[in-house]
């Protein structure tokens, strides 16, 4: 029986060529590539821009009807990339029908649900308590004394740090993950409560006073600990919002 002919394939060339360079040879030193977070904010959006500009150039096209004509193609969305930073627009407001309550009273800081949120739409805050009672948006009810945040840095001389969790309105896709283990976990400090026409100016206002109430202070987070990690969100990137995808509802 002859040979099996050979499928032609145009990049083989190229595959070989670049693997070759690219197989590390017994014995060699690993290649070391240092790669730096920024430290201050990287995200500039300018979002009135972006929506000023969408709603000339792509709904303009659209309407006069000669978007698929004449609209060039995205250069992320041609080649299947998507932006890093573009979840920041990404917005559940209105597609959620629940959002998570907290629940401070039996809360204790462990940040559990911040860090199984896949959204990073919930988010937590420690701030010692006189700076906080100075805000005139402080609303006690909203903040947890914990053991953790309070108790602890008390015994070391520090004041005591009143500890929130923080819902992003615009983040938040309703899937209860978060009320989910902190259930699990025996707090049963957060639920599910469905939205009214109040509910998310309310979230709006609390989670502008999360932002405005400035960072939690280098003292209070443990930097061995992700989970104070998830604290510090002016040194990292972690706040664009994340997974983006709906929870689905079902309806087909
Ligand atoms: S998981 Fe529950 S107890 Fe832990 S920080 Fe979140 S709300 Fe508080
Ligand atoms: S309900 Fe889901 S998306 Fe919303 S804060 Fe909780 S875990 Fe995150």
């Amino acid at each position: 029986m002859g040979e099996e002919p050979r499928v032609f394939n145009p990049l083989d060339g190229a595959v070989e060529e670049e693997l070759s360079v690219l197989t590390k040879q017994p014995g060699l030193p690993k290649d070391v590539h240092e790669a730096r977070l920024p430290t201050e904010s990287v995200i500039a959006l300018d979002v009135a821009a972006y929506v000023a500009d969408f709603n000339a150039r792509v709904i303009g096209a659209y309407e006069k009807g000669i978007g698929s004509q004449e609209l060039p193609a995205d250069v992320g969305v041609a080649r299947s990339l998507i932006p890093a930073g573009t979840a920041a627009l990404r917005d559940f407001s209105y597609l959620s029908a629940e959002i998570p309550e907290f629940i401070a009273d039996t809360c204790v800081g462990c940040m559990t649900c911040v860090t199984e949120c896949p959204d990073a739409a919930i988010l937590g805050k420690a701030i010692p308590a006189s700076r906080l009672e100075r805000e005139p948006e402080f609303d006690g009810t909203h903040w947890a004394r914990t053991r953790k945040y309070f108790d602890v840095p008390a015994r070391r001389g520090l004041e005591g740090a009143l500890f929130g969790i923080f819902i992003d309105p615009t983040k938040c896709k309703g899937c209860a993950e978060c009320v989910e283990v902190c259930a699990e976990l025996g707090y049963d400090a957060l639920r599910m409560v469905r939205k009214d026409d109040g509910t998310l100016e309310r979230y709006r206002r609390a989670f502008n006073f999360f932002r405005k109430v400035g960072p939690t202070p280098a003292e209070y987070i443990n930097e061995k600990s992700l989970a104070d990690m998830m604290l510090a969100e002016e040194s990292a990137l972690l706040y664009l919002g994340g997974a983006g995808s709906c929870m689905g509802c079902w309806l087909t």
